[in-house]
């Protein structure tokens, strides 16, 4: 398996480059080993820091830090799902033990910003769940109905003041839910890598190959070296699997999205100057699409089981050709060349929607699985799972237990196939809202 750097997502590309960049070059003992420096590993970093300011502790990444689905995303702060996966909501039960982990992972996120004094383009606009059928208006009362139930601020709009509020006159029905932060994502994940405690090593560019469990000490190979870690904490979300990691509760999925340059002052007028928003669809495959704060317009709407990991220039250039039609479908009074960049990300699914956050031996430990809401969900998984490998436990530790647990996956063939013939039905299913 290979993780390569790549120069194609424009989050990434709106940050200044890097220095200092320090690699595996040797063997190396530590008390605490961190894979994997997404949101979930910076944050799990940044926790055992302040626990262990006397340790060694070490965070390595395959790419550079935060570089991976953590810069690549498209920058929603959930406080409510309405597919979480393919899972809609179904029992109040579950979906109240859901929102209470993305109300936390608000929370932690939120006092990390405020804390480090974080600029990330923070907006508390909350988001539409919007979609352009009306036989979607029944999916979208139901939600109502359970939203209501759990005390969440929303209201349904309808086609010209969504016309107003988005620009566009495609969507004809949408639920706006008042909670929900629509975010820059590489500024975020960018924070947290410039606020690591100083007692962190940060290794990047530097690939796990295999790893094994030797009476109390994990060792881990990378290309130039050994480390040998008392306890350790996989944060690799997509790519757990890839290290043989909960394998048969976890499986990645390769998504892709594209951005717009900004738009010019006469575009922007012609859209009726809409202020920064988000959309979701109401269908699982339909598009996601958002207007940013400087006026660029972000879309993700495929999602599928690709390999390798890393996507091909022209396959790439095929789902970039998707976008710009997801784009002229809402906005054909827009130029057909405004695409600024396409980009892949891998994130990781189980098969009910749950996250994965437990010990699997003796000193190792994993956080992970959390679809389209990791920026929350992960940044509070990082912190908690290292406070329980710390042997300690947390009101937060609680209700992330309190959830549901992943349930088991056929191995492939059987899994891939199954997953690949969901993807299409879904697709099918969304198709005018892709
Ligand atoms: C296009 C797209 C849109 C999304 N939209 C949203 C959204 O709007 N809101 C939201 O909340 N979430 C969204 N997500 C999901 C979100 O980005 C992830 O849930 C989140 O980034 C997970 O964080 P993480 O730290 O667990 O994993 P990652 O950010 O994936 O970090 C894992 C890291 O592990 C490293 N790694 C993997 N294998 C190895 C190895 N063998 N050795 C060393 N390092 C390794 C990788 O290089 C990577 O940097 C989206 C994802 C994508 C791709």
């Amino acid at each position: 398996m290979t993780i390569i750097n790549d120069s194609s997502c424009s989050w990434i590309n709106d940050l200044s480059p890097r220095i200092n960049i320090n690699s595996i070059r040797r063997d190396e003992d530590c008390d605490w080993l961190v894979i994997g420096a997404g949101y979930t590993g910076l944050s799990a970093a940044r926790k055992l820091g302040q626990l262990y300011p006397k340790q060694k502790i070490s965070l390595v990444d395959a790419q550079l830090a935060g570089e991976g689905a953590s810069a690549r995303n498209s920058g929603y702060l959930v406080d409510t799902t309405l597919n979480d996966g393919f899972t809609s909501n179904k029992e109040l039960d579950n979906y109240k033990k859901k929102t209470d982990i993305y109300k936390l992972g608000i929370e932690t996120v939120k006092r990390f910003i405020k804390e480090y004094q974080v600029d990330c383009d923070w907006n508390e606009c909350g988001k539409y769940f919007a979609s352009s059928k009306n036989e979607d208006r029944k999916i979208l009362e139901n939600f109502s109905d359970t939203l209501s139930k759990l005390g969440f601020e929303h209201n349904l709009l309808f086609n010209e003041e969504l016309k107003t509020r988005l620009g566009t006159n495609f969507y004809n029905i949408a639920l706006h839910t008042k909670g929900g932060i629509l975010l820059h994502p590489g500024k975020l994940v960018r924070a947290m890598i410039d606020t690591l405690p100083k007692n962190i090593n940060l290794y990047e560019n530097s690939l796990l190959l295999n790893w094994k469990k030797a009476k109390d000490t994990v060792i881990c190979k990378f290309k130039n070296g050994l480390i040998k870690t008392k306890k350790i904490i996989f944060a690799t979300n997509g790519f757990l699997k890839s290290l043989g990691i909960k394998s048969n509760y976890n499986f990645p999925i390769t998504l892709t999205a594209s951005m717009t340059r900004s738009l010019s002052d006469e575009e922007f007028i012609s859209l009726g100057e809409p202020k920064e928003w988000g959309v979701l669809p109401v269908r699982p495959m339909g598009a996601t699409i958002r207007m940013t704060k400087d006026r660029r317009i972000l879309i993700r709407n495929t999602a599928e089981v690709y390999n390798p990991y890393q996507m091909s220039k022209s396959e790439l250039t095929k789902r970039s050709l998707k976008q710009k039609i997801g784009i002229k479908k809402r906005f054909p009074e827009l130029p057909d060349d405004i695409i600024q960049s396409s980009w892949s990300g891998i994130v990781s699914r189980t098969r009910n929607s749950s996250q994965i956050f437990e010990k699997i031996d003796d000193n190792i430990f994993v956080a992970g699985c959390y679809n389209g809401s990791g920026i929350g969900v992960g940044t509070l998984f990082g912190e908690q799972i290292a406070i329980k490998a710390s042997n300690e436990n947390s009101k937060e530790i609680e209700t992330i237990e309190a959830r549901n647990k992943p349930t088991w996956l056929p191995p492939d063939p059987f899994l891939g196939l199954g997953v690949k013939t969901r993807l299409i039905y879904e697709r099918i299913r969304a198709r005018s809202d892709i």
